[in-house]
């Protein structure tokens, strides 16, 4: 039917599992978030089982969808999590996380985000750059620990995406050159607080072929050989990051795991040694299964176009706007009597808050509702205040039952810690 986990219409409404969402937005007004969390876990079962025959990890890329309730479900089923800051550390902890299964990742990590991983023991830091090296080794050493780390690999590989998501290029901030990791492995000896446990790469997100994943993994083991022999115990962690495309349209494909794990099987094929594989898909376990439910503000008649005013906006939802993304639109109601083209817009104050043009829907009025579909990663965690609009309730639905994972802000939650001046 749709792009969309865990979502469809009974009856002609369209239902979140078990429930009408016309309901759960009655309840908790709209902008609202809702995600399927029984879709989610079935992502990532499917995502485990693919990799099943190689010894494997997950570790969830928390920056695509950070709601708690989403973090609790991933880690009692045994995910573990790929954290790019103290504060989504400090989410994944609060969510009951085991610390052995917590990576820290990210280009800029500070001393206060690198103290707290240590302070909770998390296991592996995937590092990128020689300064980063440094610090930890420092911060390791001073606690009286030694921190296993991932250096992260810049392979070199081109990605079909959009380029603000691509990351595996020599030209982007990431990672390190294969020459900067032979220096690094070189002077391990010198960096008492950390032990180089393996090699990482991450090629971009919204990849839709597996051969970037193959091309990476053989420079990879490239550069694995290359450093094994300097090294005291020799790495044997390989991460090939995330990245898995969806399916955002009907009419586009997807990257299942499947056909990732198969081309790495490939590739390490021939090879004696036995690694344990992480994997940090973000995107693939949750995008489908989110909506952004929101109401029609009004309807504006033009000469040429109908503008469809949405009550959610780019601060809601800014993929549209950031990466000339389409969502599909869905009405709550299903009704294919009197459809019309409709420009869907945001109320925020950018030409480029527009969620589609010349989109197919039903009649629709002041008050009636639609779903903006596969939001459910880097939606929420991508929202902000701009407008000074209050940041969107977010609900989930669980095992039978729909739960308020965060209230939406009032205008106090929306000016906490600003200080007028005393005038
Ligand atoms: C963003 C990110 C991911 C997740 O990417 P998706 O496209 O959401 O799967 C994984 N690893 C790293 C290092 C990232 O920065």
């Amino acid at each position: 039917m749709t792009a969309a986990d865990g979502f469809a219409y009974r009856n002609g409404e369209l239902h979140c599992g078990d429930f009408r969402i016309e309901d759960i937005a009655h309840e908790l007004g709209t902008p609202l978030y809702l995600y399927n969390l029984d879709a989610v876990l079935e992502r990532f079962e499917q995502h485990r089982a693919a990799f099943s025959s190689f010894s494997h990890r997950t570790s969830y890329a928390v920056k695509a969808n950070s709601s708690l309730p989403l973090l609790q479900a991933l880690a009692n089923a045994g995910c573990g999590f790929d954290v790019n800051s103290r504060g989504e550390l400090h989410r994944v902890l609060t969510a009951g996380a085991d610390a052995r299964r917590i990576t820290m990742t990210g280009v800029g990590k500070s001393r206060a985000d690198i103290e707290d991983g240590l302070a909770a023991g998390i296991a592996l830091f995937n590092v990128e750059s020689a300064s980063e090296c440094r610090l930890i080794s420092e911060l390791a050493e001073a606690k009286g620990v030694v921190a296993d780390v991932l250096l992260r690999l810049n392979p070199d590989v081109e990605t079909e995406t959009h380029p603000y998501i691509s990351t595996g290029e020599a030209a982007h901030k990431f990672g390190l050159s294969p020459a900067d990791i032979h220096s690094l492995a070189s002077q391990a000896a010198w960096l008492p607080g950390l032990r180089i446990a393996g090699l990482a790469f991450h090629l971009g997100s919204q990849i839709l072929s597996p051969a970037p994943y193959a091309q990476g993994l053989r420079v990879l083991l490239k550069v694995l050989d290359d450093i094994t022999p300097m090294l005291e115990r020799a790495p044997d962690i390989i991460d090939i990051g995330g990245g898995f495309g969806v399916r955002y349209e009907e009419r586009h494909g997807e990257l299942l795991p499947g056909q990732v794990a198969a081309v790495l099987a490939e590739v390490l094929g021939t090879r004696e040694e036995t690694w344990t594989l992480i994997t940090e898909p973000g995107r693939s376990l949750v995008a489908n299964a989110g909506v952004l439910v929101s109401s029609v503000e009004h309807v504006k008649p033009s000469e040429d176009r109908n503008f469809l005013i949405l009550d959610a906006g780019m601060n809601d939802l800014l993929r549209p706007a950031l990466y000339q993304a389409s969502h599909g639109i869905l009405p709550l109601r299903s009704d294919d009597s009197h459809v019309q083209m409709y420009d869907v817009v945001g109320p925020v104050c950018e030409s480029s808050d527009t969620f589609a043009l010349r989109y197919p829907l039903p009649g629709l009025d002041r008050g009636d509702r639609v779903a903006v579909l596969s939001a459910g990663a880097y939606g929420a965690s991508m929202s902000s205040n701009y407008n000074s609009r209050p940041l969107a309730a977010e609900a989930v639905v669980y095992r039978g039952r729909w739960h308020v994972a965060r209230d939406r802000q009032s205008l106090d939650d929306l000016m906490r810690g600003e200080h007028p001046l005393p005038l």
